[in-house]
């Protein structure tokens, strides 16, 4: 960690085409993307979906050291996303993927774009079981059993 960084974690999903490759190749733009610095990423996890119907979700949570203010980083997310090909045809619609910033640094946001931390990522196993996977201070036992009986299975 350099100085001017700043430590966030991002949540990834998709669950249409060939999701496990949409997530590597995500993987990559993300540490591609300037001021952003790919620090490690958990395995993928692949989970049933909750709120959205369609195949299987491939999950996994990615740490990141970046420069960027955090509305930047969300930007170069939602490029990556449109990349990809994601559109939002109604809400919680099957997506061949979706990029959450989860934090960022100890940062608080309450914008009209932005929410963090992220204001349902303590409700999601797929995102909680991979983040402590990669950030185990983060996550504790008790957050954890509050989503146990949400099926996730480490591929
Ligand atoms: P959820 O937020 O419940 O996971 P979703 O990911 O399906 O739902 P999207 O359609 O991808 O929702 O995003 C809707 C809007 O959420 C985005 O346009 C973005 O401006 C806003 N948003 C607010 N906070 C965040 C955040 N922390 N990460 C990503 N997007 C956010
Ligand atoms: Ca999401
Ligand atoms: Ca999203």
């Amino acid at each position: 960690m350099t100085r001017d960084e700043v430590t966030a974690f991002v949540a990834l999903g998709a669950n249409l085409g060939d999701a496990e490759r949409t997530l590597r190749d995500a993987l990559a733009a993300l540490g591609g993307t300037p001021g952003v610095r790919l620090v490690q990423a958990s395995s993928l996890y692949c989970t049933a979906p909750i709120e959205s119907g369609g195949p299987d979700y491939i999950n996994a949570v990615a740490e990141v050291a970046t420069t960027l203010t955090a509305p930047r980083l969300l930007q170069a997310l939602q490029a990556i996303e449109q990349a990809a090909g994601r559109e939002r045809p109604y809400r919680n619609a099957p997506r061949t993927l979706d990029l959450d910033l989860l934090l960022y640094g100890s940062a608080s946001i309450d914008s009209a774009e932005l929410t963090v931390p992220h204001p349902r990522m303590g409700e999601r196993a797929f995102v909680l079981v991979p983040l402590h996977q990669i950030a185990p201070g983060l996550v504790t036992e008790a957050m954890l059993k509050a989503v146990s009986k949400q099926a996730i299975r480490r591929l």
